[in-house]
């Protein structure tokens, strides 16, 4: 596999990060296309397959996982499993583009791990993990159950912060909008060999 480089946003669900990826694929100069990952896991409100992701059954799920067709997988939560398909950032590079992720930490760091050089891992932080229990309440898309799932993964999740390329501080979405916008147009006009730093 060759082509473009590689953004990965990884981040404890709340904290932001689909926000801040979605505003990157907004901006032109940085020539983004967005990794559509597979997941095991229902649809939630508007989301369309295709787009947020493939909606597939855990039986083909653990198929592709038989063929060797990822490039990460991981079971995010019980029974959710969630993966990026070699196929998918082929079809990014074949158009020329830069692939962005919006994945778990573990993923995430896969990803830089496989690709070192081409990879940009960005580990985007919440102010707090009481502020993110309000966040995912506010979205009312999901059980109590399940935000208690979320908020329990979150503090293993922030624990790896370090080992990522860069840490976004989202307290203020406006700075964090900023900071990521200008941490990627470095990242992606630099030469491959030492970009993340
Ligand atoms: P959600 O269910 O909120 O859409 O996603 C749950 C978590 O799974 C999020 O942290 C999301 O970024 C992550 N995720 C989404 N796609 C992938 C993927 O392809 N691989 C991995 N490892 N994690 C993913």
């Amino acid at each position: 596999m060759e082509g473009g480089k590689l953004l990965v946003f990884s981040a404890p669900s709340g904290s932001g990060k689909t926000t801040i990826v979605q505003h990157l694929l907004k901006q032109e100069d940085l020539n983004l296309e967005f990794s559509v990952s597979c997941t095991s896991r229902e649809p939630r409100g508007d989301e369309e397959h295709g787009k947020n992701y493939y909606f597939i059954t855990l039986k083909d799920f653990k198929q592709h996982i038989k063929n060797g067709d990822f490039l990460e997988w991981e079971e995010v939560y019980r029974d959710n499993f969630y993966g990026t398909l070699k196929t998918e950032v082929e079809r990014i590079w074949s158009h020329g583009k830069n692939v962005i992720f919006d994945i778990d930490v573990v993923g995430g760091l896969r990803i830089k791990k496989k690709f070192p050089d081409k990879t940009l891992a960005v580990f985007v932080k919440p102010p707090s993990i009481d502020e993110l229990k309000i966040r995912l309440k506010k979205r009312k898309t999901e059980s109590e159950e399940r935000i208690n799932m979320r908020i329990a993964k979150a503090s293993v999740e922030l624990a790896t912060a370090p080992q990522f390329d860069k840490i976004i501080e989202n307290h203020d979405l406006k700075t964090a909008l900023q900071d990521a916008h200008d941490l990627v147009a470095k990242f992606i006009n630099s030469p491959s060999e030492d970009s993340s730093k």
